[in-house]
């Protein structure tokens, strides 16, 4: 017998893979719709949930991390549940939740860094921005990966606003970085950083700089770094001129006036220095088994016939010496087996949220997806709301022509049953409240926001403990 879906007696049933911030809008949006009782079962490879709130965004941003308590609302409303340190793909599989559920929602992000696709970018010393920004920020994947700062200088290539994440990072002085949630075994090594010039280095100009004023503006305040850029770096050809004179566009304008802002100041030897470069791509990372340089090409800039800037390269070449170079150029997703992967834009295959099917190109049913793993790594958390309640919208639009099994025993029943037979030792939300509990005792006990914990063996035991009393 078949029945509606999305009533009481017959609630729909969703699944949101990741729980960073475009999971939760998505959850948000379903549970508080007032015509379709939806429940909703949010499964995170992590004990710990926030996706990027925890793990991406830079640890001298703590207030907005301080969004995370939006999320906890939601995560207290009913019908939701949180499975954290359930892997999607190994603990539980697409087919199993495609037979569990009536949708999966797929906020997976995108893990995946882009590569310069230039030689030696696999040499000792090279790094995507995404294990730095992971280690820097206590992931326990990245607890163990090394970052030699022994040498005086660091290129980033890549004028984003995680370029400034890492530039900031690898600026701070111990004092800074003793403020901040970079857990203890980070805070050691940076706070023993030989590093002495940061440089980030774009292909195009400083108009077309990515990063906005939330990367830039602490930068004047740090305490231990100064900012410079030569003021010919500033220079714009005259079809970027014209640009600037007809623009409202307030980021490109905010960008100039620090970037001008700081064209005056000199490097003092007695603290670090941040240098902005323009117009140079990256050709080479230089070195043996370990990197000892990186190569560029001086580009120029041209127009083309829609006015976008892009660059051409000259034949000038240019080497900077150094022991460490971060990729710092957009980010991918993982693909998903039998699902469409979008090579070009980076993202899960999908028409506004609706996944496309791996071989038939056709939406597939009852799989949605939101935030970077749809739109590709773009936007501000706050970008992540709209975006999800229109994935979620669609899903509603596609509901009335589904209908589904009456369910012979609730939905957090059939989860566990799944999981125990697994052995999969799931992580609920009470208990990664047990988790923050600890790390923000322990931060207090060190005067700081907290100490995060680095190993999923630690966040167990802290749990079990708790538990036995
Ligand atoms: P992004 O803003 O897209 O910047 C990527 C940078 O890499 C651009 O400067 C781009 O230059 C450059 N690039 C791309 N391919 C390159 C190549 N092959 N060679 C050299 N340079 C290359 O990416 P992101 O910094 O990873 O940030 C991702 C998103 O997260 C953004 O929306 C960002 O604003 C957001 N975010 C926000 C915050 C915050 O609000 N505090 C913090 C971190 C991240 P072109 O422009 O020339 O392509």
């Amino acid at each position: 017998m078949s029945v509606v879906i999305g009533s009481e007696s017959r609630p729909l049933r969703v699944a949101i893979i990741g729980s960073g911030p475009s999971g939760f809008y998505a959850a948000e949006s379903l549970l508080k719709n007032s015509e379709i009782i939806s429940e909703v079962d949010m499964f995170e490879y992590l004990p710990t949930p926030y996706g990027l709130v925890r793990a991406g965004v830079a640890p001298d941003h703590q207030q907005i991390k301080s969004v995370s308590k939006v999320y906890d609302k939601i995560a207290s409303m009913d019908r939701f549940r949180f499975w954290g340190n359930v892997q999607f793909g190994n603990d539980i599989t697409r087919e199993e939740l495609l037979d569990t559920f009536d949708a999966i929602i797929y906020a997976i992000g995108a893990q995946s860094d882009r590569a310069m696709g230039i030689d030696g970018e696999t040499k000792i010393g090279s790094h995507s921005a995404t294990e730095f920004v992971a280690w820097y920020n206590g992931h326990p994947d990245y607890k163990e990966t090394l970052f030699d700062l022994s040498h005086e200088r660091a290129v980033i290539v890549g004028m984003g606003n995680v370029a400034l994440d890492i530039a900031r990072v690898l600026a701070l002085t111990p004092e800074e970085i003793a403020k901040t949630d970079i857990p203890h075994h980070v805070q050691e090594q940076l706070s023993s950083s030989n590093i002495k010039e940061i440089c980030l280095v774009a292909r195009r100009g400083p108009l077309q700089a990515a990063f906005t004023n939330t990367g830039t503006k602490e930068i004047p305040e740090l305490e231990g770094a100064v900012a410079v850029v030569d003021p010919e770096e500033l220079k714009l050809e005259n079809n970027t001129a014209e640009i600037l004179k007809d623009s409202n566009d307030k980021k490109m304008i905010q960008n100039l006036q620090f970037l001008e802002s700081i064209s005056e100041n000199q490097p003092d030897p007695s603290k670090r220095t941040i240098r902005f470069l323009f117009r140079r791509s990256p050709q080479e990372i230089l070195g043996g088994d370990h990197v000892t340089g990186l190569s560029f090409v001086v580009n120029e800039l041209f127009t083309d016939d829609e006015g976008k800037i892009h660059q051409t390269m000259t034949e000038d070449l240019e080497t900077l010496d150094c022991g460490l170079v971060f990729r710092s150029v957009g980010y991918k997703v993982k693909p998903i087996d039998g699902i469409q992967f979008d090579a070009k834009r980076g993202t899960i295959a999908n028409v506004e949220g609706r996944v496309i099917h791996a071989e038939t190109s056709e939406t597939q049913r009852g799989e949605y997806v939101v935030g970077w793993a749809k739109r590709g790594a773009s936007g501000v958390i706050g970008t992540n709301k709209p975006d999800s309640i229109a994935t979620v919208d669609k899903l509603l639009e596609d509901l009335p022509s589904w209908t589904g099994e009456p369910l012979v025993r609730s939905q957090a029943e059939t989860v566990k049953t799944l999981l125990d037979s697994k052995e999969i030792h799931y992580v609920p939300f009470e208990d990664w409240k047990i988790i923050e509990k600890a790390e923000h005792e322990e931060g207090a006990v060190r005067e700081k926001p907290r100490e995060k914990f680095v190993t999923v063996h630690d966040m167990i035991s802290v749990i079990k403990a708790e538990k036995l009393g």
